[in-house]
This record gives C-alpha cells, sequence and structure tokens, in this order.
C-alpha cells in the first residue's frame, strides 16, 4: 500500500474539469505539508478564476445535457452505490492520506472512511428515488367554481459549489457531494487548500464507479481566491460551505449578486453538562472524546463541560487521569488519540488561549503546553473554575481545550449559562433522570442535542446550526432536500 501512495503523491496533482485531469504545468503550486512531521508531501495547483470559469460551465453543461439529472434515479443510485464499494475498498489507502495531510491517527481515519463516508454514500442513493413532490387541493382565487390539480415538483437545484474544511476532510465533503449527486445536481468542488489530496482521491474513485464527465469537477486553491470566486460566481445555483463562521459571511456577501442558495455549517462552543446521578465514568469517557476527538479541531467539540459542584472534585479528578492517559503521537503509530494540530497557524493561536485562559484566572489542572517539533503538538488541556467571561469558554478553539464551569440546582440560571453562547450547534445532558434530560434537551439552543451522549450523529440525523453556528441542516431528508428546488403546477381542468 506504501508504494502506491507514494506514487500517488508523487503524481501531478492539477484540476479536474470536464472529466479531464490537468497538469499543474508551469502553474503555481501549493506545498501539502505533513502536521505531524512538517514534511512536504506533495504540491497540488494554485487554481485561479480562469478555472472557476472552465469548471462551471463543465458543470453547467453536464447538468443542462441531462446525463445525469435526466438519470432515472435508480440507475444514479447505482452508480453512487458504485463508489460507496470502491470507498470501502480504499478506505485503507483514503484514510492512510487523510492522516498524512490532517494528521488524525490512521485508525480513525479508515474506520471513518468505511463507515462514515460509504455509509453516506449509500443513504443518500437510497433517498434518490424517493424525494416527491404533492397533489394539493389548490384553486386560484376567482376561479374556485372550476375544477383544478396542483401539483408540486422537486427538481436539482443545478450547479452547486462545495468548499469544504481541512479539519475532517472526506467526512465532511461526503456531507455535500452524496446529496447533491444524488439530487441530480452538478458539482464544483473546493477542498482546503491543507488537505487537498484526499478529495482528489475520492473524486478518481467517483470517476472510476462512472461518474459522468463534468457532474464533479474539482478546482484546488487558496480559499480568498477560488473560494471567493465560486460563491460570487453567476453561474452557481448554491453554495455549501462548513468552516470558520468568518469565511461563512464573507460567503453570504458574496453570495449576494445571483442570490444563489446557501448552507452553512459553521462554528460551535458545544456544552456538555454532567449531573451528581449520571454515569460518572461513562461521562468522563464522554466528555474527553468529545472535547479530544480529532484534537480538539471539530466544530461539535465538547469544550464547554458544566457539572454539578457536588461532584465536580470526583468527575475533574477523573477527567485529569483520563486526558494524561491519552497518547499523542504522529496517527500512523500504534496507539495514537491525539494526532497533531493542523498547522503553526492553529498551534501558535490554540496555545494563545490557554495563555489566555491562565492570564483571564481559570485554574490549569492538566496539559496545556506544546510538545517538542517537528510537527505541530500541543498537550490535552484541561481548565477548572471557568466562568462565562473568559475567552477559552466564549471562542471556538479548534484545539484540545476543555473548560470546566460548575452548577448548583438553579437550573434556570444553568439554561442562562449555556444558551449565553454566540454559537448554537450541538450539546448534551449527563444523567439518569430523562424528565430532567428531555427538558434541557429543549431549553437548550442547538441544532442537536444528545442524552448520555456526546456528537451522537447518523445518516438519519439532521445535523446544523442556530444563530453563528450556521444556516441549514445536513444529514437526513433535510440533508438531500437542500439540493432540489420546488414548483408548483396548476392544471385548469
Ligand atoms: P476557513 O473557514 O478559513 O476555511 C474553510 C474553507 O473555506 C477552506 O476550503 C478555505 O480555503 C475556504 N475559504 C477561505 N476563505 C474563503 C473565502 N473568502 N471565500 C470562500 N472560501 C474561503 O477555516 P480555517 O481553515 O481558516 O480555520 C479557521 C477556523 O475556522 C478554525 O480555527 C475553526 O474555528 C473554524 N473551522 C470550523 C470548521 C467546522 O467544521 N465548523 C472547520 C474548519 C474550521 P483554504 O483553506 O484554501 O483557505
Amino acid at each position: 500500500m506504501q508504494d502506491e501512495i507514494r506514487s500517488f503523491l508523487e503524481s501531478p496533482h492539477g484540476n479536474f474539469i470536464g472529466g479531464k485531469w490537468g497538469a499543474p504545468l508551469e502553474r503555481e503550486e501549493i506545498p501539502v505539508k505533513n502536521p505531524a512531521t512538517e514534511e512536504v508531501l506533495a504540491k497540488v495547483v494554485s487554481g485561479d478564476q480562469g478555472d472557476v470559469d472552465a469548471a462551471v460551465s463543465a458543470a453547467r453543461q453536464a447538468f443542462q445535457s441531462g446525463q445525469w439529472s435526466g438519470l432515472s434515479p435508480v440507475a444514479r443510485a447505482k452508480i453512487l452505490s458504485k463508489w460507496a464499494d470502491l470507498v470501502e475498498q480504499h478506505a485503507d489507502r483514503l484514510g492512510y492520506i487523510e492522516t498524512l495531510e490532517a494528521g488524525m491517527p490512521h485508525w480513525l481515519s479508515t474506520v471513518t472512511i468505511r463507515g462514515f463516508v460509504a455509509q453516506h454514500i449509500r443513504y443518500n442513493a437510497e433517498w434518490a428515488n424517493k424525494i416527491t413532490g404533492e397533489t394539493l387541493p389548490g384553486r386560484p382565487s376567482g376561479r374556485e367554481d372550476s375544477d383544478w390539480l396542483v401539483a408540486t415538483l422537486k427538481e436539482p437545484i443545478g450547479v452547486v459549489a462545495a468548499i469544504t474544511p481541512w479539519n475532517a476532510p472526506l467526512s465532511i465533503l461526503v456531507l455535500k457531494l452524496a446529496p447533491a449527486l444524488a439530487a441530480g445536481c452538478t458539482v464544483v468542488l473546493k477542498p482546503s487548500e491543507l488537505t487537498p489530496l484526499s478529495a482528489e482521491y475520492f473524486v478518481r474513485l467517483g470517476q472510476e464507479a462512472g461518474i459522468p464527465d463534468g457532474v464533479i469537477n474539482l478546482v484546488q486553491g487558496y480559499g480568498p481566491v477560488v473560494g471567493q470566486a465560486l460563491a460570487e460566481h453567476d453561474g452557481i445555483d448554491k453554495i455549501s460551505f462548513t468552516g470558520s463562521t468568518a469565511v461563512g459571511q464573507k460567503i453570504i456577501h458574496a453570495a449576494a449578486g445571483n442570490l444563489k442558495k446557501v448552507s452553512l455549517e459553521l462554528g460551535g462552543k458545544s456544552p456538555f453538562i454532567v449531573f451528581p446521578d449520571a454515569d460518572i465514568d461513562a461521562a468522563v469517557t464522554g466528555a474527553g472524546m468529545g472535547c479530544f476527538y480529532l484534537t480538539g479541531q471539530n466544530c461539535m467539540a465538547a469544550t464547554r463541560a458544566f457539572v454539578h459542584k457536588d461532584i465536580a472534585d470526583a468527575f475533574l479528578a477523573k477527567l485529569v487521569a483520563f486526558a494524561d492517559s491519552l497518547k499523542i503521537g504522529n496517527g500512523l503509530e500504534e496507539g495514537t488519540f491525539l494526532g497533531p494540530v493542523i498547522n503553526d497557524t492553529q498551534h501558535a493561536k490554540v496555545l494563545e488561549f490557554i495563555r489566555k485562559g491562565v492570564d483571564e484566572g481559570a485554574t490549569l489542572l492538566c496539559g496545556g503546553k506544546a510538545l517538542d517539533g517537528p510537527g505541530y503538538w500541543v498537550q490535552p488541556t484541561v481548565f477548572a473554575d471557568a466562568t462565562p467571561d473568559m475567552s477559552i469558554v466564549r471562542k471556538e478553539i479548534f484545539g484540545p481545550v476543555l473548560s470546566v464551569q460548575t452548577f448548583d440546582d438553579d437550573l434556570d440560571a444553568l439554561v442562562r449559562n449555556v444558551n449565553d453562547n454566540d454559537y448554537a450547534l450541538s450539546g448534551s445532558v449527563w444523567t439518569k433522570d430523562i424528565q430532567r434530560a428531555l427538558s434541557l434537551a429543549k431549553k437548550i439552543d442547538a441544532g442537536q442535542m444528545a442524552i448520555n451522549a456526546h456528537a451522537a450523529v447518523s445518516p438519519e440525523t439532521p445535523f446544523g446550526g442556530n444563530k453563528r453556528s450556521g444556516w441549514g441542516r445536513e444529514f437526513g431528508q433535510d440533508g438531500i432536500e437542500a439540493y432540489y428546488k420546488k414548483k408548483a403546477i396548476s392544471i385548469a381542468l
């Protein structure tokens, strides 16, 4: 396998437009670094406005030709299922490439690709022939006495731009590609320039599965160039973005020109609430995994813990022991749980937040330090005595930093504190009292809540955020409906 990966890395990495892979000949290239070693893995072409125009035009042509949207949904689903088969067969290699470029443990990337990524393709493929319109008892005003048939059709939205980040490259990319393609749309994809290689390999498998030329196009490059050009482009009908709130806001402005539809999955600062009757060991593991998974570079990360004061000491002692037991290292090493953070910028940002946590008066219980390079290492870090105004409580750090506050029996005050945040993506409540759990799950502002679990997502469960966490929902029926537009047809009988 390693020889194949080496030869893939050494091959040219151009754009994929209209079914053809371009060679990055004499073009500016972007070095892709392994965050665990700081070595350059490969170089990819740095796309420009011309590439975006060509890709949008190829996607438009493929859409209008009907070679994809005009296929029977069952035929589309068959091709997508073949893609899922190939993804499963290549999970080890895809996982290896993700680990090299994004740093997460190889066991985790492989399991996620075989499960989550392949499953999402299949789940959406199965929707392709189940999205339906409706018949309605409508009679236009003034003509109530005549007979009418009113029906709605669901039509694919058209050409979609998918802009994806680096933290979980393929898991996020599939959330956009699978429903868009199942719905009959065509796509221009721009992955993060930090993690472009797994996206390329994934698209090559789609091509091998028989997705027609021009249906998926890939433009590599920088966000402010390629991403911005896609967001502004009049040839794009919908933009689906995952990333930071700041860039999400830029996309809304850029999309205003042709009023393209926009879906945004942005940041989070998820609450994790533990009551004294909870299974404490399970909650400790849930908090540790929930926060330190992907080295904290996860929009659903459990970064704000609220622990009842009666169990705070016991909970914190166990949490610190759990954090200290996690192996930090290169994702290719056996037993690694925490890989590096993605790059030097993110490394400096996380350490700056830790410094602020100490300066603003939180108690550093464990971690808090960078480890020697090469590689961008940060220890799993737990702060106690956090208060609502602290930077580590308010801001999305995107690193392995957990802040813990305590609460008493005043649940209204707890809910006010939990909801006092710009983000509202997800959260969890840990208790055996189901009435209390459900009551809190209803009162907390979030796109999804879990009880006695954290970040419990599945292909069927709608996922997305409120407030500055985003617009719209991915996963589930909502996820695919977002790639259709509804047309009403009124028939005078
Ligand atoms: P960004 O939001 O900058 O990047 C996400 C994607 O958007 C990338 O493909 C990026 O391209 C692209 N992009 C950047 N600028 C523009 C633009 N003007 N128009 C269109 N697309 C653009 O995230 P960062 O990588 O900078 O991460 C910074 C912070 O964002 C993190 O610390 C975290 O807080 C948050 N984040 C949240 C994620 C989530 O899952 N909710 C995921 C990733 C980040 P390129 O990378 O090539 O610049």
